[in-house]
Parts: structure tokens; C-alpha cells; sequence
């Protein structure tokens, strides 16, 4: 069994395990490619904008995350063409479909790109070419694994021209059409070559020699060798492979309908759950996972221990079907809690409308443990997680519950997160995150950013001003951006890209959403006027950082179109992070370099056995 899955960068460990591993079956299975090849791939990943070929990594990982083998994909944008670098088992013939799978997924991935092809280099299957003739057989079976895509050499050129005269086995140039009937264009082949040669060899061929061997390129169009080993039609068409990082890992609680205030006018309902996956769940992106459970102590870790005792005891305590709303504050004398637990309410909580019941806090456990769940799945690989919760949790302080929330399931996730890196938590409620800052405000390890409506008119009315910054460590750490009661969708973007901006600047490893759609236009708790379009948008800019991303559902009440707006936000977010795009409205200084990389180091395809060994 394996999986397969895209690595983006070395932020998380478990992506920074991978690339090592990769490293080691360079290092292993081509002896001869230089230590600075080999060096930057971390580089390579993390900087995509740095060299002229954008590296893109895929890995076959067995159990405990080991990798059975791994591409590395090159897309050139100017160009629209991809170029596969390597691809490779960790052991020669490990068998069980690596390669293929592999293979596969770096079409998809050309096709999505919308390249107009893949080329790679192959060794040759011609005796004239190559003498010894163990290695001429696995070149033939290489190439016979790639005619049956329809993958053939490219014909009637000087591409296999030793550079020296005694070097033996040139590679072909193979061409991968990807299943399509569109023909190879003589003047931009000569580009792509060019490119090619440049970037791969520019130390080892002389200019001569790569200007020769592009003018070589006659034909128009380009034309493929003569199927050699796949007799009728090629496996054209690309099917889909089962990729980790294209889902959106989903967790929804189980449990949150048994928390149902019946009280006129609460909005914070269960019909927002199932409206919300009504509409997400067909687009395909989404891949359920089953909930995990967790002890109290990631909730303890966040939230004083006599509060969260405190909520436990109550629903033990209440009859069924009562609620207990707090009406004594004693706000002046922290010392001492109320003894009778209806008294006490008030003690621990913001406002009067948000009641201890039976199952509140059964419900907000098990929201925690979903946010838990997901925050794990990142861990674990996935990029993107989701965790449809309720009830929500962001105005949950470190000991006080209102605002509709008891225990702050994003301030627990980001917490749990918090020692692989720094983290960002983006509040884009419509209403402060008060508890969330409340729990961060003293640390620099947790950035908390929020764009909501003015306390001055939006609840929670005390806070959420642009003065609170942090204190202590936390000065500084602490970004609030208060908006105006009548909002557009494109001013609303304005802020988002500061703040984007900021969280960049930041150097977050992972960043958590939590997603409130009551900005959106209607909300009964609301007055902004967002439309599924600037869903889409917001979730586009979030995904170009291109950070592993935890997304929490907090607040959204219009149910009418809480579920498009979640839609629209997802695919969003999800095209941010999978297509290759300058990040949207997020102007740097600095634009990106277009460097070409010159071919300090001699390409893998130096070495016998590229592409290899599958
Ligand atoms: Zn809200």
C-alpha cells in the first residue's frame, strides 16, 4: 500500500522527513549527480519563483510516512511546457504500480497546468546508441513503460548527439502528448530545447553545441518514433490518481445537533451544518475522515481548569431540557466564585444569551475533538483540513463561554499545531474573535490576525479595537482590523490582502482559518454584504499563501446561502493552493525573478538509469 502526495515545501516535519528521504534515493540511485543538486530541492520547493523551472515534488509513501519513490516535475510557465526531471523507486523494482502511479499523477498534473505536453529524457533502446547490453534492455523496458501512455522519443533530430564523441548512451527526448491529439510545433519545440539543454547542461554543452542540436529540429510538426512495443491504441486518457494533498480533509462532529437552543432568535442552529454539506460534500474535493478523540487536556492547555470543570459539572447537573442563563456578574471580586453553579454562569461568561445546558458541553467537546482531528490530518500530510463544527468557539475565553461558544476550538487547534512552528490564526468572522486573542495575547509564537465589524457597533462590543496588540511577549502579535458597518466585498479584500500580508512577513508554518460566512449579504447577525464571488476570492487569496491550512467553521446564520458561500470559499481556497498563480492582490517589492539556472550541475540524466528505475 501506498499514497500519494504532492510536497509544496519543508515547513511541516513530516514534509521535511519526506524531502530527506528523497534526498537519500538521489544520493543512492544516481551516484554520479553533484551534492548541490542534490542540496537545494529544499530550496527548489520553498522559493518557486527562483529558478525558471518551477520543481514540483510528488512522493509514494509507504507506512509511517516512508517514501517508495517520488518525481520530481519541472514546469516552465513561459514556455507551458513540464519536464520530468527524475522519477524513481527507492529500490530498483519495488514493484506494487509505484511507477505508474507516479507517472500518472505527473500527468494529471501537466494536464492541469494545461502544458502542452511532457518531455523527459530516456536512454536509449538503440544498439547503435548504446553498447552494453544489460543496460540497452532496462532502457528498453523503460521505454516500453512509457509507450503504453502513448510516450514516445522524439525522431529525426540531433538531440542524441554525444557532446563528447566517445560517450556512450545519449539520451532521447521523449514527448508525452498526455492522451491528446495536438501536434508538437516545430518553433516552439526549438524553445523548449533550448531551454531544456540551457538550463540541464548549460555548464557541460557549449553553445554551439545546444544551438546545433535546436536547429536540428526540422520537421513540422515534430514528430514521435513509430510505436515500438504497444501494439493498437496507447492507455490514453489520464486517469485520476487518489492524491493526498488534492482533498480537503473534512471532520464533521457527529453530535453537535444534541446542543439545539429552542430560544426565538438563536440563530446558531444545526441546519447550518447540513446546509453547509449539502453543497460541499458533491464537489469531490472533500474527503470525510472519522473523528478522533481526545482527553481534556488540549482544551486545559488553552482554558483554565475550573471553567472547563465548571461546564462539565453543570451539564452533569442540570435537568434535561433546562438551560441555565447567567444574571449575576461579579465582575469586581474574581476571588470568589459563586457557589451555586446557576449563580456561578456569570462568573465565567461574556453575555446573557449564550445558556448552559445538558449537552453544551458534550457539543463543544466534541467540536474540539474535530478541530483536533483535522489539525492531526495536517500533520499528517493533508494540506487543507476542515473542521464543520458547532457550536463555534472564538469568543470563548480563556475562562468565560458566550457569543454562542463554549471552548475555542480554532485557539485549541493553533495550540496543538504550535510546536512544529509559528502559526497564524486569521479570524475572518464577521464578529471579533475576542477569545481568541484573549488566550494568544501574551505569546509571539501565535500570530492572531481579525477583520471584523467595529466593536463601536458589532458584538462583542469591548473588544476587537485596533489599539489591542498583544501584550508582553505578545506585543506586537496581535492584529485587529476593524471595519465599517457597510462593507463591499472588494473593500473587504483591501484589509484581507494587508493582512495576508502581514501573516507572510510572519513566516507562519501552518495557518488556521476560522471561517465565519456571516459577512456574508442577509446574515441576521451581520452588515456586510459579501457574495459567493468574494467567498471566492477570499478563499483564493488565503490558499496563495500557499501555507498547510486548518479551516474551523465559526459563525455564518443565513442558511439560505450559508452552504454556496462555504462552496464558493472552498473551491477558492483550494485553487489558491493547487494552481500555479501569482499569489492574487498581493504585490511584494519585489517581483519574481526570472533566473535561468544556467545548468551549474549536470541533470540526473547523465546518469544511466534516468527516468529510473521505476
Ligand atoms: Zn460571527
Amino acid at each position: 500500500m501506498f499514497r500519494i502526495r504532492r510536497i509544496y515545501d519543508d515547513l511541516l516535519p513530516i514534509d521535511r522527513s519526506a524531502i530527506a528521504q528523497v534526498q537519500n534515493i538521489l544520493r543512492e540511485q544516481f551516484p554520479l549527480l553533484s551534492k548541490e543538486k542534490v542540496n537545494k530541492l529544499p530550496d527548489q520547493l520553498r522559493n518557486p519563483f527562483k529558478y525558471r523551472f518551477r520543481s514540483i515534488l510528488f512522493v509514494a509513501e509507504g507506512i509511517k510516512a516512508k517514501v517508495k519513490g517520488f518525481a520530481l516535475l519541472q514546469h516552465v510557465p513561459d514556455l507551458r511546457f513540464c519536464y520530468l526531471d527524475f522519477i524513481s523507486a527507492a529500490t530498483y523494482r519495488t514493484g506494487g504500480g509505484i511507477g505508474g502511479a507516479l507517472y500518472q499523477r505527473v500527468r494529471e498534473e501537466a494536464l492541469s497546468l494545461e502544458a502542452v505536453g511532457l518531455f523527459f529524457e530516456c536512454l536509449p533502446d538503440d544498439p547503435s546508441l548504446c553498447r552494453d547490453p544489460r543496460i540497452l534492455k532496462q532502457n528498453a523496458e523503460r521505454l516500453r513503460f512509457y509507450e503504453r501512455f502513448g510516450a514516445r522519443p522524439i525522431v529525426n533530430t540531433a538531440y542524441e548527439t554525444p557532446v563528447k564523441p566517445a560517450e556512450d548512451c545519449p539520451p532521447f527526448l521523449v514527448f508525452d502528448n498526455l492522451g491528446r491529439t495536438v501536434s508538437l510545433e516545430r518553433d516552439l519545440t526549438r524553445k523548449i530545447v533550448r531551454a531544456i539543454l540551457e538550463t540541464h547542461y548549460g555548464n557541460l554543452c557549449p553553445p554551439a553545441y545546444i544551438d546545433r542540436v535546436v536547429a536540428s529540429f526540422t520537421d513540422q510538426p515534430v514528430r514521435l518514433r513509430e510505436p515500438k512495443y504497444v501494439k493498437g491504441e496507447p492507455r490514453a486518457e489520464v486517469k485520476p490518481v487518489s492524491s493526498l494533498e488534492k482533498r480537503i480533509a473534512l471532520v464533521v462532529s457527529d453530535v453537535h445537533n444534541i446542543h439545539h437552543v429552542h430560544e426565538q432568535g438563536y440563530v446558531e442552529s444545526p441546519v447550518r451544518i447540513s446546509a453547509i454539506l449539502k453543497e460541499i460534500e458533491p464537489t469531490g474535493l472533500f474527503e470525510r475522515v472519522p473523528i478522533q478523540h481526545f482527553s481534556d487536556k488540549p482544551i486545559k492547555d488553552v482554558h483554565d481548569h475550573r471553567f472547563v470543570e465548571y461546564l462539565r459539572r453543570v451539564s452533569e447537573h442540570v435537568e434535561p431540557g433546562d438551560s441555565v442563563y447567567p444574571y449575576v456578574f461579579p465582575i469586581r471580586n474574581k476571588a470568589r466564585p459563586p457557589k451555586e453553579l446557576p449563580i456561578r454562569a456569570g462568573y465565567y461568561c461574556i453575555d446573557t444569551f449564550t445558556p448552559l445546558n445538558e449537552k453544551a458541553y458534550f457539543a463543544a467537546k466534541r467540536a474540539v475533538d474535530c478541530a483536533l482531528t483535522a489539525a492531526r490530518k495536517i500533520l499528517e500530510g493533508y494540506r487543507l483540513a476542515y473542521a464543520l463544527v458547532r457550536p463555534p468557539g472564538h469568543h470563548a475565553e480563556k475562562q468565560a463561554f458566550g457569543g454562542f461558544c463554549y471552548f475555542n476550538s480554532t485557539a485549541i487547534a493553533a495550540h496543538y499545531l504550535s510546536p512544529i512552528g509559528k502559526v497564524a490564526v486569521l479570524d475572518i468572522d464577521y464578529h471579533y474573535g475576542n477569545g481568541t486573542y484573549d488566550i494568544f495575547r501574551h505569546r509571539s509564537d501565535v500570530l492572531t490576525l481579525s477583520i471584523h465589524g467595529h466593536p463601536h457597533y458589532a458584538y462583542p462590543y469591548f473588544s476587537g479595537f485596533d489599539d489591542e496588540r498583544g501584550e508582553g511577549a505578545g506585543a506586537g502579535f496581535n492584529g485587529n482590523y476593524p471595519l465599517q458597518e457597510h462593507l463591499t466585498g472588494e473593500q473587504y479584500r483591501q484589509t484581507l490582502a494587508r493582512a495576508l500580508r502581514r501573516i507572510a512577513r510572519y513566516k507562519a508554518k501552518v495557518l488556521v482559518v476560522a471561517l465565519g460566512l456571516d459577512t456574508a449579504k442577509g446574515d441576521p447577525t451581520g452588515t456586510w454584504s459579501l457574495v459567493p464571488k468574494d467567498f471566492n476570492i477570499n478563499g483564493r487569496m488565503i490558499g496563495s499563501l500557499r501555507l498547510p491550512t486548518l479551516v474551523i467553521q465559526e459563525g455564518g446564520y443565513r442558511i439560505r446561502t450559508l452552504g454556496t458561500n462555504a462552496r464558493h470559499f472552498f473551491n477558492g481556497l483550494w485553487e489558491g493552493t493547487h494552481r500555479f498563480a501569482e499569489p492574487v492582490q498581493m504585490q511584494t517589492n519585489h517581483p519574481p525573478k526570472r533566473v535561468n539556472h544556467g545548468g551549474h550541475e549536470p541533470s540526473g540524466s547523465q546518469v544511466p538509469g534516468l527516468p529510473s528505475p521505476l
